[in-house]
């Protein structure tokens, strides 16, 4: 499927893509775009954040930094009770990734966005910080390659 595949076209109250087909509806993709400006507008400094919004078999939201690397993810918007809570955030090696790379992960959730940001964020310095301790115990040097 070429990317015009997930170009989503509107037809009455649906707003779906050919790649998707899942007959996606418009009123979640504006719930899922409110969502997201809602969540941006929380963050401590929101001219970092961007909102993404994307569809595929429904419409998922989220932000993520200006500088790449780190998304807090919203959800997919027709199966949230309420989109202003239970974020988590996701960081990835790749800066172009919305992803999450499996050795930053754990699936703790909050209820204030950048507080998602910051468990993120301390969770992968515990993890590099042990990495370095590992290293330094078997002498490995940082000038050495
Ligand atoms: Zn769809």
């Amino acid at each position: 499927m070429n990317s015009n595949g997930w170009k989503p076209i509107r037809r009455g109250p649906i707003y779906c893509s050919p790649g998707c087909g899942a007959k996606c509806l418009h009123i979640h993709y504006t719930a899922a775009v409110a969502a997201a400006e809602a969540c941006k507008a929380r963050m401590q400094d929101p001219s970092q954040w961007v909102i993404q919004v994307h569809e595929n078999m429904g419409w998922f939201w989220g932000l993520r930094h200006v500088l790449g690397h780190i998304s807090v993810r919203g959800g997919q918007v027709q199966y949230q009770e309420d989109p202003t809570k239970g974020f988590h955030a996701m960081l990835n090696s790749d800066a172009d990734s919305s992803g999450c790379n499996a050795d930053w992960h754990d699936d703790r959730e909050f209820d204030d966005p950048n507080e998602a940001v910051i468990h993120r964020l301390k969770f992968a310095k515990r993890k590099i910080n042990g990495a370095v301790r590992l290293m330094l115990k078997f002498g490995m040097r940082f000038t050495q390659r």
